[in-house]
Protein backbone atom coordinates (compact mmCIF):
# COMPACT_ATOMS: atom_id res chain seq x y z
CA UNK A 1 0.00 0.00 0.00
CA UNK A 2 1.42 3.49 -0.61
CA UNK A 3 -0.14 6.15 0.42
CA UNK A 4 0.23 10.29 -0.41
CA UNK A 5 -1.59 12.82 2.20
CA UNK A 6 -1.90 16.21 0.57
CA UNK A 7 -3.72 18.36 3.00
CA UNK A 8 -7.41 17.01 2.15
CA UNK A 9 -6.85 14.41 0.27
CA UNK A 10 -5.36 10.85 0.50
CA UNK A 11 -5.22 8.32 -2.56
CA UNK A 12 -4.74 4.77 -1.23
CA UNK A 13 -3.34 2.44 -3.87
CA UNK A 14 -5.01 -1.24 -2.62
CA UNK A 15 -4.04 -4.70 -3.48
CA UNK A 16 -7.87 -5.84 -2.99
CA UNK A 17 -9.48 -7.63 -4.77
CA UNK A 18 -12.02 -6.04 -7.25
CA UNK A 19 -14.28 -7.67 -5.80
CA UNK A 20 -13.87 -6.83 -2.48
CA UNK A 21 -13.79 -2.64 -3.46
CA UNK A 22 -16.72 -3.48 -5.45
CA UNK A 23 -18.82 -5.11 -2.46
CA UNK A 24 -17.50 -1.60 -0.05
CA UNK A 25 -19.49 0.51 -3.08
CA UNK A 26 -22.39 -1.45 -2.65
CA UNK A 27 -23.75 -0.46 0.78
CA UNK A 28 -26.43 -3.68 1.09
CA UNK A 29 -25.72 -7.55 1.67
CA UNK A 30 -22.39 -6.56 2.88
CA UNK A 31 -20.53 -9.30 5.00
CA UNK A 32 -19.64 -8.48 8.33
CA UNK A 33 -15.58 -8.52 7.16
CA UNK A 34 -16.68 -5.92 4.35
CA UNK A 35 -18.67 -4.06 7.09
CA UNK A 36 -15.68 -3.99 9.55
CA UNK A 37 -13.74 -2.55 6.55
CA UNK A 38 -16.22 0.12 5.39
CA UNK A 39 -16.31 1.65 9.24
CA UNK A 40 -12.27 1.64 9.29
CA UNK A 41 -12.23 3.35 6.22
CA UNK A 42 -15.51 5.52 7.25
CA UNK A 43 -13.42 6.31 10.61
CA UNK A 44 -10.51 7.66 9.02
CA UNK A 45 -12.34 9.76 6.65
CA UNK A 46 -14.52 11.18 9.79
CA UNK A 47 -11.37 11.41 12.39
CA UNK A 48 -9.00 13.35 10.03
CA UNK A 49 -11.51 15.26 7.64
CA UNK A 50 -10.08 14.13 4.50
CA UNK A 51 -11.17 12.29 1.12
CA UNK A 52 -10.03 8.79 1.02
CA UNK A 53 -9.68 7.42 -2.95
CA UNK A 54 -9.38 3.51 -3.10
CA UNK A 55 -7.24 2.65 -6.51
CA UNK A 56 -7.04 -0.88 -7.21
CA UNK A 57 -3.65 -1.97 -8.79
CA UNK A 58 -3.03 -5.28 -10.05
CA UNK A 59 -0.51 -7.55 -6.90
CA UNK A 60 2.55 -5.23 -5.80
CA UNK A 61 3.39 -4.41 -9.42
CA UNK A 62 4.94 -1.06 -10.42
CA UNK A 63 4.07 1.48 -7.63
CA UNK A 64 7.26 3.36 -6.60
CA UNK A 65 8.33 3.05 -3.32
CA UNK A 66 5.32 0.19 -2.51
CA UNK A 67 7.57 -1.71 -0.54
CA UNK A 68 9.83 0.88 1.04
CA UNK A 69 5.58 2.27 2.48
CA UNK A 70 5.27 -1.37 3.15
CA UNK A 71 8.41 -1.71 5.32
CA UNK A 72 7.67 1.68 6.69
CA UNK A 73 4.50 0.79 7.96
CA UNK A 74 5.46 -2.32 9.73
CA UNK A 75 8.15 -0.13 11.44
CA UNK A 76 6.05 2.59 12.62
CA UNK A 77 3.38 0.36 13.78
CA UNK A 78 5.57 -1.63 16.17
CA UNK A 79 7.18 1.95 17.58
CA UNK A 80 5.69 3.70 20.66
CA UNK A 81 3.34 6.60 19.53
CA UNK A 82 4.60 10.66 19.90
CA UNK A 83 2.49 11.98 22.30
CA UNK A 84 1.79 14.94 20.46
CA UNK A 85 -0.72 18.08 22.28
CA UNK A 86 -3.81 17.80 20.65
CA UNK A 87 -6.61 21.02 21.34
CA UNK A 88 -10.00 20.56 22.99
CA UNK A 89 -11.41 21.17 19.18
CA UNK A 90 -10.13 18.12 17.95
CA UNK A 91 -11.12 16.17 21.15
CA UNK A 92 -14.67 17.06 20.87
CA UNK A 93 -14.05 15.88 17.31
CA UNK A 94 -12.69 12.65 18.36
CA UNK A 95 -15.42 12.14 20.99
CA UNK A 96 -18.12 13.03 18.33
CA UNK A 97 -17.09 10.51 16.12
CA UNK A 98 -16.26 7.82 18.70
CA UNK A 99 -19.86 7.74 19.77
CA UNK A 100 -21.31 7.55 15.96
CA UNK A 101 -18.45 4.87 15.42
CA UNK A 102 -20.21 2.92 18.51
CA UNK A 103 -23.65 3.66 17.13
CA UNK A 104 -22.61 2.00 13.61
CA UNK A 105 -21.13 -0.28 15.24
CA UNK A 106 -24.24 -1.46 17.48
CA UNK A 107 -26.20 -0.73 14.34
CA UNK A 108 -24.33 -3.24 11.86
CA UNK A 109 -23.93 -6.10 14.64
CA UNK A 110 -26.92 -6.06 16.68
CA UNK A 111 -29.93 -7.75 16.09
CA UNK A 112 -32.48 -6.01 16.07
CA UNK A 113 -34.34 -3.71 13.80
CA UNK A 114 -33.21 -5.56 10.82
CA UNK A 115 -35.69 -4.67 8.63
CA UNK A 116 -34.41 -1.95 8.56
CA UNK A 117 -31.12 -2.41 8.72
CA UNK A 118 -31.31 -4.14 5.35
CA UNK A 119 -32.60 -1.06 3.82
CA UNK A 120 -30.71 1.41 6.13
CA UNK A 121 -27.10 0.60 7.03
CA UNK A 122 -26.43 3.79 8.22
CA UNK A 123 -27.82 7.39 9.34
CA UNK A 124 -28.88 8.93 5.58
CA UNK A 125 -28.31 12.99 5.53
CA UNK A 126 -30.88 13.83 2.87
CA UNK A 127 -33.02 10.94 4.51
CA UNK A 128 -36.67 12.25 3.29
CA UNK A 129 -38.43 11.66 6.42
CA UNK A 130 -36.26 15.45 7.84
CA UNK A 131 -38.60 16.97 5.40
CA UNK A 132 -41.73 15.40 7.49
CA UNK A 133 -43.91 17.11 10.57
CA UNK A 134 -42.82 14.91 13.42
CA UNK A 135 -45.92 13.46 14.04
CA UNK A 136 -45.31 11.97 10.61
CA UNK A 137 -41.62 10.96 10.81
CA UNK A 138 -42.95 8.66 14.50
CA UNK A 139 -44.94 6.89 11.54
CA UNK A 140 -42.31 6.57 9.01
CA UNK A 141 -40.72 5.11 12.00
CA UNK A 142 -43.06 2.90 13.27
CA UNK A 143 -43.40 1.71 9.87
CA UNK A 144 -39.94 1.02 8.97
CA UNK A 145 -39.58 -0.50 12.70
CA UNK A 146 -42.84 -2.87 12.09
CA UNK A 147 -43.61 -1.67 15.38
CA UNK A 148 -46.98 -0.35 14.20
CA UNK A 149 -50.57 -0.91 15.15
CA UNK A 150 -50.73 -3.57 12.32
CA UNK A 151 -52.76 -6.71 13.41
CA UNK A 152 -49.37 -8.51 12.48
CA UNK A 153 -47.77 -6.84 15.05
CA UNK A 154 -50.01 -6.59 17.76
CA UNK A 155 -50.60 -10.91 17.30
CA UNK A 156 -46.42 -10.92 18.12
CA UNK A 157 -47.36 -8.46 21.57
CA UNK A 158 -50.82 -10.46 22.42
CA UNK A 159 -51.30 -13.95 20.50
CA UNK A 160 -54.92 -13.83 20.96
CA UNK A 161 -55.45 -10.75 18.73
CA UNK A 162 -55.65 -12.02 15.61
CA UNK A 163 -52.84 -11.04 13.02
CA UNK A 164 -55.26 -11.12 9.83
CA UNK A 165 -55.60 -8.12 7.85
CA UNK A 166 -58.67 -6.00 7.84
CA UNK A 167 -59.16 -5.25 4.31
CA UNK A 168 -59.09 -8.53 2.63
CA UNK A 169 -58.04 -11.22 5.60
CA UNK A 170 -55.01 -12.46 4.58
CA UNK A 171 -53.46 -13.98 7.07
CA UNK A 172 -50.74 -11.48 8.11
CA UNK A 173 -51.43 -7.79 8.38
CA UNK A 174 -47.49 -6.73 7.77
CA UNK A 175 -46.24 -3.53 6.65
CA UNK A 176 -45.29 -4.98 3.05
CA UNK A 177 -48.64 -6.10 2.82
CA UNK A 178 -50.34 -2.99 3.67
CA UNK A 179 -48.03 -1.22 1.70
CA UNK A 180 -47.55 -2.97 -1.56
CA UNK A 181 -49.94 -5.76 -1.54
CA UNK A 182 -53.58 -5.90 -0.60
CA UNK A 183 -56.07 -5.52 -3.25
CA UNK A 184 -58.26 -3.89 -0.26
CA UNK A 185 -55.92 -0.57 -0.40
CA UNK A 186 -54.82 -1.09 -4.39
CA UNK A 187 -57.42 2.58 -5.14
CA UNK A 188 -55.12 4.37 -2.26
CA UNK A 189 -51.65 2.86 -3.79
CA UNK A 190 -52.57 3.99 -6.70
CA UNK A 191 -53.10 7.27 -5.33
CA UNK A 192 -50.73 7.98 -3.09
CA UNK A 193 -47.52 5.97 -3.79
CA UNK A 194 -44.95 5.78 -6.10
CA UNK A 195 -45.78 4.08 -9.79
CA UNK A 196 -44.02 1.12 -9.08
CA UNK A 197 -44.12 1.15 -5.25
CA UNK A 198 -41.00 -0.82 -2.69
CA UNK A 199 -40.29 -0.74 0.79
CA UNK A 200 -37.48 1.18 -0.35
CA UNK A 201 -38.91 3.53 -2.59
CA UNK A 202 -42.00 4.23 -0.19
CA UNK A 203 -40.05 4.74 3.31
CA UNK A 204 -36.40 5.17 2.40
CA UNK A 205 -36.49 7.92 -0.20
CA UNK A 206 -33.84 10.11 -0.24
CA UNK A 207 -33.99 13.95 -1.50
CA UNK A 208 -31.68 15.44 -3.59
ZN1 LIG B 1 -55.06 -7.08 2.91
Amino acid sequence: MNASLETTLLDIYTSLTQSTLQALEEQQNQSSEIQSLALVIHNLISSFDINVILQWIPGHTNIPGNDKADHLAKQGSSKPQIDKPVSIQSIKQILKNNSREDWLNRWAMGTTGRDMYAEMNRPNPKDNINLLQRKDQSTIFQLRTGHVGLNYHLHRINPTHLPHCRKCSHSCETVQHILLECPGLHKARQELLPPHPSVHNTLYHSYK
